[in-house]
């Protein structure tokens, strides 16, 4: 699979055409970026990393029969996925309360939800990923009613399969954004699932293993970053 032309570049990774016009590469950067790209820096390997984690965690969950956009993962920061059209909407899924929850509610981090929260964010970098709801969704034509279905009964049965994968590696999975994307007349889980978009706590210590070491300087940013790696595939990070 060679790499084609660039087609889009984000903040944290970059598109090529390939010669099969139904797949691209995604090619993952050590960017990071925080509030809204109002803060920016370098997490040295993060590339690396969270393609390692991010093919694993689509591989597995393809095993257990969620659609993903993930094809194979083809170096050491190249994924080969399927040329989707994404849906404008991040999903967020919470299990315990931090980050947008808890200053949007005026909480405590660390209260431990009742039953997951799902919200909705409309993706828009100018205005901050705002929280809209499903009268929004569907009075504005983003997405059809079915769609919004079938992506929140994945969202759920995802956030499922994640938080007992993490619990066996003694990981607690607060909070995590997900994307998804169409494909023909399916609707696939896309982008990536890493410390960039997942809130990751050691249970026990409690130890911050995600990009709030980045967002908060609380150092120790790549450590981190691969110690999730290192309980994600032990064998294949030495
Ligand atoms: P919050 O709304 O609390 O800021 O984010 C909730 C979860 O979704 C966190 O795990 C966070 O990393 C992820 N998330 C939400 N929006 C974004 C985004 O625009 N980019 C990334 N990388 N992650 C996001």
């Amino acid at each position: 699979m060679t790499q084609g032309e660039k087609l889009y570049e984000g903040k944290a990774k970059i598109l090529y055409a390939t010669e099969d016009p139904q797949l691209v590469i995604q090619y993952f950067k050590d960017d990071a970026t925080a509030f809204n790209a109002q803060k920016r820096g370098t997490i040295l390997g993060k590339g690396a990393v969270n393609n390692q984690i991010s093919s694993a965690l689509f591989q597995m969950l393809e095993q257990q029969g969620i659609p993903t956009h993930f094809v194979r993962k083809l170096s050491e920061r190249e994924m080969l996925v399927k040329r989707l059209t994404i849906v404008p909407l991040e999903v967020t899924i919470r299990n315990i309360v931090a980050g947008g929850m808890a200053k949007l509610l005026g909480l405590e981090e660390g209260i431990i939800l009742k039953r997951p929260v799902f919200e909705w964010h409309y993706k828009s970098d100018a205005l901050g990923d705002p929280l809209i709801n499903d009268d929004h969704i569907l009075a504005l034509g983003v997405a059809t009613t079915e769609e919004l279905e079938f992506i929140r009964t994945q969202s759920h049965q995802i956030n499922g399969i994640l938080k007992a994968y993490f619990a066996q590696r003694q990981i607690d999975l607060v909070d995590f954004k997900l994307e998804f994307g169409r494909f023909g007349n399916r609707i696939l889980l896309a982008d990536e699932i890493s410390p960039d978009t997942c809130r990751f706590w050691e249970q026990g210590t409690k130890k911050k293993l995600d990009k709030d070491r980045f967002r908060r300087d609380l150092g120790d940013v790549e450590a981190a970053y691969q110690e999730m790696l290192n309980r994600i595939s032990p064998s294949r990070s030495g």
